[in-house]
């Protein structure tokens, strides 16, 4: 399944959640399930989607209060994020916009126009390419003099990894499969077997020496790059043991 894009849904009512999780599928897109802030916490922890869709009332902690919460953390803070409520009034459409959300639609609502808002909110919050400078944790990436660097230490890539590493951390903390990968970085047209991505993906890694690590294998699914292994091993550093 290529470029289908991954909807966390954070709904308690499970009717409400199985509507929305139909029409989300229906319309290519990969929709998870949680029904309380705990395990919506875990889904992300696992793999950051493309997009949220928060109810505000949920048992235990607020949707309203899981959105600042994530907005007000690196890994999370640019996940687009719609957020479902009972409440209508003005008031509440301020406070969910305050905390962070792209966009607001009260129950009931038409799946139609979900859908619709899905989409625009992904549109608008979708990757800028003109980027052309790239960094997460150290390990940057200029696109426009093919320069890559872990600290200010210049690292030699070969061209396709440079391309792999380009759009790994132009989608950081995010889980791609080998699909998903030979489309982006490879292209659509061209006939290569996914044991490829592993190998560019070995050579990535010895290529980008102590940064190797922040590429990471996720099990069944795919790869990903993250600043947490490397952030681990500085506080255990700083930790002395
Ligand atoms: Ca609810």
């Amino acid at each position: 399944m290529r470029n289908m894009p991954a909807v966390l849904v954070v709904e308690d009512e499970p009717a409400i959640a199985e509507l929305i999780a139909v029409n989300l599928r229906h319309n290519g897109f990969r929709p998870t399930w949680a029904m309380d802030s705990a395990s919506a916490q875990r889904e992300l922890d696992a793999a950051v989607p493309d997009l949220i869709l928060l109810d505000w009332m949920l048992p235990g902690e607020s949707g309203l209060s899981l959105a600042k919460r994530w907005r007000s953390e690196s890994r999370t803070k640019d996940i687009p994020l719609i957020m479902l409520t009972a409440r209508g009034d003005e008031m509440d459409r301020v406070a969910g916009l305050d905390a962070g959300a792209d966009d607001y639609m009260a129950k009931p609502f038409s799946t139609k126009e979900l859908l619709a808002r899905v989409r625009a909110v992904l549109r608008r919050r979708g990757p800028d390419p003109s980027k052309e400078l790239y960094s997460v944790a150290g390990l940057s990436l200029d696109a426009a003099t093919h320069r890559v660097s872990f600290y200010g230490e210049p690292l030699k890539l070969g061209p396709t990894e440079f391309k792999l590493l380009q759009y790994l951390l132009g989608h950081a903390e995010r889980v791609h499969s080998r699909a998903q990968l030979l489309d982006k970085v490879w292209g659509d047209h061209v006939y290569i077997e996914e044991r490829t991505v592993d190998v560019h993906v070995k050579r990535l890694r010895e290529a980008l020496g102590a940064a190797g690590t922040m590429v990471e294998t996720v099990r069944g699914a795919g790869y990903r790059l993250t600043a947490k292994p490397l952030a681990a091993a500085v506080a255990h550093e700083k930790s002395g043991d």
